[in-house]
């Protein structure tokens, strides 16, 4: 096992794969920008660096800065947590090719799935089901680009081989509107994500987002954990996770997780990751992987009993996966709330010093948060301070739970989303369980003030 690891981010995330690394007996080293200096998981580490000012161009995604501070820490491995570098495959290379191990997995399978045209074929070839689209980028003549839309079927979506974060995307309901459509987004791709590759999928009206989390070791063996229901987003981003999701078949689940599961082998991936799916009618369809730990992996962990920060860790030092998939035994009901640190009603940014942080406690509830009681909220990142997380028997279980916890909280000093959740955790909607993709939203444009 490694003696020393660095970690490649900050905030809730940084803090998460600390723990795990005091827990197996590992250094810690963390590296900080200027912005987090007086952060305390920073201030608690074992070793930690600075890497640079504020912004995160010259910090958390400078290359140099953090290859430098594994050298002169002498750490052997480096876990790039979520967002940053996890998903840069150049980094996972110079990482590799200056003597340290990625906690994560190969530059080869980051590539091939950052980039959406050839996950998307990939995972036809692995048997995985895919949304309904254009073989590959779309070419350039508009008579095939026609074609391809007319035996799609419309509405379709233009989406950026490139893209993410839910940008390069769009949407065309009509074959007038078809090609100027193509040709913007094109354009947007080529300036945004330096890749002009578009291609295009059916439009999935009213849609979930369900997921399935993996895990596979150097040693053939992949496994998956059953799946997270992440539909309720706002702007593409997700706000609220749960484990399992809400009314579907158990074996449609474990259809589809076999299937990943099998993918993972037969592309050798490593690690943990993370399969994307919209699911209408019944049936799922592969949009994207995500080859990381996820914010949301607590729901999950809290249902499996596998801790998935450690395993990535001990799958990169060479460990075998310490259990098949026949151990698996899911367990109950898991919601997690994210916060963040905005107005609860018009979402704007809310940095600055927290005055008190009171956090929940009691049976089934568990809160991953790097922030306290005079903690300094940058405006340089990401807004979300922390996680909630809950579990129960069962779903109702789960909900009271929540709505405790959720009662129990008190931040001031800054502003949280913390008041939408409560509401959220009431709507008749989402207590019934699964909503689409774009209820969310919806609610939101009906919200009384
Ligand atoms: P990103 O990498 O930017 O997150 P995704 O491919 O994961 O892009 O898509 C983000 C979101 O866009 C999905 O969660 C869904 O809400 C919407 N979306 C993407 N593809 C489709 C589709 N074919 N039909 C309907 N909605 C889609």
């Amino acid at each position: 096992m490694f003696k020393k690891i660095l970690i490649a981010n900050r905030g809730e995330i940084a803090l998460r794969v600390q723990r795990a690394c005091r827990e197996m007996g590992i250094k810690a080293v963390m590296v900080y920008s200027e912005a987090d200096r007086d952060a305390k998981y920073v201030r608690l580490a074992d070793e930690a660096v600075c890497i640079g000012p504020a912004p995160s161009g010259q910090s958390y995604l400078s290359m140099p800065a953090i290859i430098s501070a594994a050298e002169v820490t002498d750490a052997e491995a480096i876990h790039p947590g979520y967002g940053f570098l996890s998903e840069n495959a150049d980094f996972a290379e110079r990482v590799e090719r200056s003597g340290f191990t990625f906690i994560g997995p190969t530059p080869e399978s980051i590539r091939i799935m950052g980039d959406k045209v050839s996950a998307k074929q990939a995972m036809i070839r692995a048997g995985v089901p895919c949304v309904p689209g254009s073989e590959g980028a779309l070419p350039d003549d508009p008579a095939v680009i026609k074609k391809t839309a007319k035996a799609v079927g419309y509405p379709v979506i233009i989406k950026a081989a490139g893209g993410g974060g839910g940008r390069g995307m769009r949407v065309v309901h009509t074959e007038a509107a078809l090609i100027h459509a193509v040709q913007t987004t094109k354009a947007e791709a080529a300036a945004a994500f330096g890749n002009p590759e578009v291609y295009m999928e059916k439009f999935l009206q009213n849609p979930r987002h369900i997921e399935i989390q993996v895990l596979a070791d150097t040693h053939r063996n992949a496994v998956y954990l059953g799946e997270r229901d992440c539909s309720m987003q706002r702007r593409h981003q997700k706000v609220i996770e749960e484990a399992p999701a809400p009314g579907i078949p158990r074996r449609l689940i474990e259809k589809i997780g076999e299937r990943c599961a099998a993918a993972c082998k037969k592309i050798g991936y490593r690690g943990a990751g993370t399969f994307e799916f919209l699911f209408e009618n019944g049936e799922f369809y592969f949009i994207e992987m995500n080859t990381r730990v996820q914010v949301e992996h607590p729901v999950t962990e809290w249902i499996s009993g596998v801790d998935i920060v450690r395993t990535q860790i001990a799958v990169a030092a060479g460990e075998k996966l310490p259990f098949t998939q026949r151990q698996v035994q899911l367990r109950g009901h898991a919601i997690e709330c994210r916060v963040n640190a905005e107005d609860a009603y018009k979402f704007t940014p809310s940095p600055g010093r927290i005055t008190t942080w009171h956090m929940p406690g009691g049976p089934g509830v568990r809160v991953d948060s790097h922030a306290y009681t005079n903690y300094f909220v940058p405006p340089n990142y990401d807004s979300m301070i922390g996680k909630i997380i809950v579990h129960g028997d069962t779903r109702e279980q789960a909900l009271a739970r929540m709505r405790t916890a959720l009662s129990e909280c008190v931040v001031e000093g800054i502003k949280t989303n913390i008041p939408l959740h409560r509401e959220l955790m009431v709507d008749a909607s989402f207590v019934a369980g699964g909503t689409n993709i774009h209820y969310l939203e919806e609610w939101l444009s009906q919200r009384e003030r």
